[in-house]
């Protein structure tokens, strides 16, 4: 599929659908059994204080938590991973794994806005301070660590507006200031960007969105390479927060297929992104593969794919419309749904709430609405799309 690929590696296609579980390893079925569970016997006394087997309790992971962690490693060439509850609850908990009281977090500013909410609220109770960065600084970031950064955390492209970073620029810098480098790569998947091949040392997913990827499931996933998975897996034992048994079987379920969904939605995002760019009523198309979009260079250079969200800005000049506009595109629609997360087979528009923004600033050309495009047919999302147009452009 790309030039990025080690050749001597089989497809990709193929590894999504066999890694994770050996069937040989029980009884020869194809999946793995979906196992329930707290308590694990041991042998005898010695071994219950040795706790010298393979699995020791249901919170530290079972053949079904690992069946889909080992499967992760296989995409994300990481040394470890771990399943949480929730994308969310894979963010905070090598945040939490990274840094102490008194420590420094230099966070991107276009970052998924709950990560914000955890660095204001709960990381600053806690006595760490957080500053944001331009997503496009890459190695400038030099100027904005101090001797206490302990971790920078990336995401590209950025929420809503898909702003591109320089990964490997910034984790040169990090990494020379002994901090570490933490990416959310949900957009991408380990199909598109593999983190840990260009410096990153913690890749953080919302399985919830393309692995998951039918809008059933909250699940996420944290893989580190060999400096900081000790310090992951030490803080994920500490918490007890882990990935139930039937999320963790369904997200591997998904995995099966993530290949070819990815592969339409990117076809169809694409066709929906061109076919919108310079069309009336709309001022800007973001979506890095679009080579009018200011980091598509990065992309390029770096990204071996593209997903099924976007954003589109719609032409509003009078900043006292972008609600009134923005409302009556959304309620025009007839088959994309208005609801938060991504990453199903159904289509999906929201009205991106860009007010936490500092220094990457929203757009000014007028309300940015974000699209997720789904398994449908491009036909009919494209008639649906022009009749939200129409509908912005009589309100
Ligand atoms: C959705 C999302 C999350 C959180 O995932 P949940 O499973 O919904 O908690 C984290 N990061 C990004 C970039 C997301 O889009």
């Amino acid at each position: 599929m790309s030039k990025k690929q080690n050749p001597g590696h089989k497809g990709i296609n193929t590894r999504l659908a066999h890694s994770g579980h050996d069937p040989h390893s029980f009884f020869g079925f194809v999946n793995p059994p979906v196992v329930h569970a707290s308590t694990v016997l041991f042998p005898d006394a010695a071994t219950m204080v040795s706790r010298d087997q393979k699995y020791v309790y249901g919170t530290y992971g079972t053949p079904t938590t690992d069946a889909l962690t080992s499967a992760i490693d296989e995409l994300e060439g990481s040394e470890g991973t771990i399943a949480l509850p929730s994308g969310l609850a894979a963010v905070v908990v090598p945040f939490m794994a990274a840094l102490s009281a008194g420590d420094h977090v230099l966070v991107v500013d276009s970052v998924y806005t709950p990560t914000r909410n955890l660095c204001a609220g709960l990381l600053a109770r806690f006595g760490i301070e957080t500053s944001y960065y331009d997503p496009s600084i890459g190695a400038d970031i030099e100027s904005l660590m101090r001797p206490n950064t302990r971790l920078v955390h990336t995401e590209a492209p950025g929420s809503n507006t898909f702003d591109m970073q320089d990964i490997r620029a910034i984790a040169e810098v990090a990494h020379a200031h002994g901090a570490l480098v933490s990416m959310d790569n949900t957009w991408a998947t380990p199909l598109y960007f593999k983190p840990l091949d260009h410096g990153v040392d913690i890749s953080i997913h919302a399985a919830t969105k393309y692995p998951a990827g039918h809008s059933d499931i909250l699940i996420g996933t944290v893989s580190a390479n060999k400096a900081a998975w000790p310090a992951l897996w030490k803080t994920y034992s500490m918490l007890g927060i882990c990935a139930a048994p039937d999320d963790a079987y369904m997200t591997l379920r998904g995995l099966r297929t993530m290949g070819i969904r990815l592969a339409r939605h990117q076809e169809s995002t694409l066709a929906i992104a061109r076919a919108l760019e310079g069309m009336p009523g709309i001022a800007r198309v973001l979506h890095p593969a679009l080579e009018s979009f200011p980091g598509h260079d990065l992309w390029k250079r770096d990204f071996c794919g593209s997903s099924g969200i976007f954003s589109i800005v719609l032409d509003v000049a009078n900043p006292d419309h972008h609600q009134l506009k923005a409302h009556a595109f959304l309620d025009a629609l007839e088959i994309f749904g208005l609801g938060y997360s991504w990453g199903g087979y159904e289509s999906l528009a929201v009205h991106a709430n860009l007010s936490d923004r500092t220094i990457a600033l929203p757009p000014r050309e007028g309300p940015v609405i974000r699209l997720q495009i789904g398994l449908e047919d491009v036909a009919d999302l494209m008639a649906d799309i022009e009749r939200g147009l129409s509908a912005a452009r009589s309100a």
